[in-house]
């Protein structure tokens, strides 16, 4: 035996070059897509036992360029619309890939561990939060959690009790309010943080479905008379499904009149806040206690980086403690002269990874590129994007619009019903490019595109609203 490893440790312009011919012929979209339709094509070389024997990373890159990045998932289509899905620019990339070889944890005393710090002070100036520490994540889901789990400790210490040391097993029941539109991510994270999803209690909300903060403060007094616990307010700043803000403002009076905790969720809309035009809508987000921001939506990040902001970070770092560990004791001298001398920023004491990639870099980047100017362009061209559908589709006879657009949403139906919408949706999928999802509205409905592609042109908002309303003329004649 040699003693060396099996696997390429170098090379890597070679096969990065060749990887990043596939992959701009991939971003061409020049073929149409077949993937599903061949998918027994593809997946039989793809699958098998593991092997006993490797092939070399020659072979894997082969593999790679045939079966793999020609199937791969076509999100980053001009014409795709569905869901909240951006497309990483390319910015991103080259950080993530440039973080993955030379950073590849956040910690240590790197310019990658600074450049965490930059990101998240930069992206809470994009979003105009001036009094809030951060930590990066994984996405939104997890960035909602690390935030309840702030408001937890919170309420829980309030009342004397330490959660994220003794547990919650003596304590009182407890709830969370916010509008039946909230993510469902909220709930999940009420049930792995020892709420309950039970916890989770609906409020009324208008048509657009914005939380009416009058009936979130009749509902936390009478909760109070009855021996609750209220642990927070969630406020969403562009649901999901039609892009609306709850009254922020109104929800951060309540908030302060009864002293719970007011979390924005602004996975998506949050960064809307760079829009003088939109300010008034996101006020008080600054006086949230927590607000969460998904760089890798509107931003365009690479996926797996979302942002759990909190006035109060030793409260995180009292909910979030690793407490301290003997594999983490450094042994630095007190002048620090190797990187390994000190941990950095202890990233992995408020929040729930120990190693992570440096998201920061992710996000220092693609705002280094750009700017806020550029930011505020691509945020203002979706925005119109939504309005521009919205009109377009008012025009055919067989479509109306479910509810105004509101952000970079517009949610449009067929005028004879669910059927329609459905099979309007598949046919859009099936064949054209242009791939919108769905939404729920009046208990309908909805065909619902949400423009954050940064590829995404006023000609391909077009070529959806065309074909929308042909495929919708013809279903209403068959
Ligand atoms: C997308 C989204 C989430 C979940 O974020 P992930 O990054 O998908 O985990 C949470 N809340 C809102 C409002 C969202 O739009």
């Amino acid at each position: 035996m040699s003693g060396s490893d099996l696997a390429e440790l170098g090379r890597l312009r070679e096969l990065l070059v060749r990887l990043a011919d596939g992959l701009e012929t991939f971003l061409a979209f020049d073929e149409p897509d077949r993937s599903v339709i061949d998918r027994a094509r593809w997946s039989a070389p793809l699958s098998g036992p593991v092997p006993e024997t490797g092939v070399g990373v020659d072979a894997v890159l082969d593999e790679l360029l045939t079966w793999v990045v020609p199937n791969g998932l076509r999100t980053p289509h001009p014409g795709f619309s569905g869901y909240i899905l951006s497309r990483p620019t390319t910015a991103g990339i080259v950080a993530g890939t440039a973080a993955t070889v030379a950073g590849h944890v956040r910690d240590f005393l790197s310019s990658f561990n600074h450049l965490e710090d930059v990101g998240l002070a930069w992206l809470a100036g994009v979003c105009g939060l001036r009094d809030h520490s951060g930590v990066f994540s994984g996405g939104g889901s997890t960035a909602n959690l690390i935030a309840l789990g702030a408001a937890r400790q919170a309420a829980f210490e309030a009342i004397g009790v330490d959660p994220a040391a003794e547990g919650l097993h003596a304590g009182p029941r407890v709830s969370v309010y916010g509008s039946s539109e909230v993510h469902h991510t909220i709930h999940r994270a009420a049930a792995v943080l020892g709420l309950g999803r039970s916890a989770f209690v609906p409020v009324a909300t208008d048509r657009c479905g914005r939380v009416d903060p009058d009936a979130v403060r009749d509902r936390i007094r009478a909760d109070r008379a009855a021996g609750v616990l209220p642990v927070a307010i969630v406020a969403v700043a562009g649901t999901t499904s039609t892009g609306y803000i709850d009254p922020i403002l109104a929800l951060a009076d309540v908030a302060a009149e009864e002293g719970v905790w007011l979390h924005v969720d602004g996975a998506y809309g949050l960064l809307a806040r760079c829009l003088p035009e939109l300010a008034e809508l996101l006020d008080g987000v600054e006086q949230a206690n927590s607000a969460i921001v998904d760089p890798h939506k509107w931003l365009g990040t690479p996926v797996g980086c979302g942002a759990t902001y909190v006035r109060d970070g030793d409260l995180l770092e009292r909910a979030f403690t690793q407490e301290p560990a003997a594999y983490l004791a450094t042994y630095g001298t007190e002048e620090m002269t190797s990187q390994f001398d000190h941990l950095g920023r202890g990233w992995f004491d408020r929040s729930l990874e120990l190693h992570a990639p440096s998201r920061g870099s992710w996000v220092w980047a693609v705002l280094r590129e750009i700017g806020l100017e550029g930011v505020r362009a691509r945020l203002r061209r979706h925005i119109a994007y939504a309005s521009s559908l919205a009109e377009m589709v008012d025009t055919s006879p067989h479509l109306y619009v479910s509810v105004p657009p509101s952000l970079s949403i517009c949610c449009f139906r067929h005028v004879a019903g669910d059927a329609h919408t459905t099979e309007l949706l598949r046919r859009l999928r099936a064949d054209t490019s242009y791939v919108p999802s769905t939404a729920r509205i009046d208990g309908q409905l909805a065909i619902r595109a949400c423009f954050v592609n940064p590829a995404t042109t006023i000609a391909d908002v077009e070529g959806l609203a065309e074909a929308a309303s042909s495929i919708a003329a013809a279903l209403a004649h068959e």
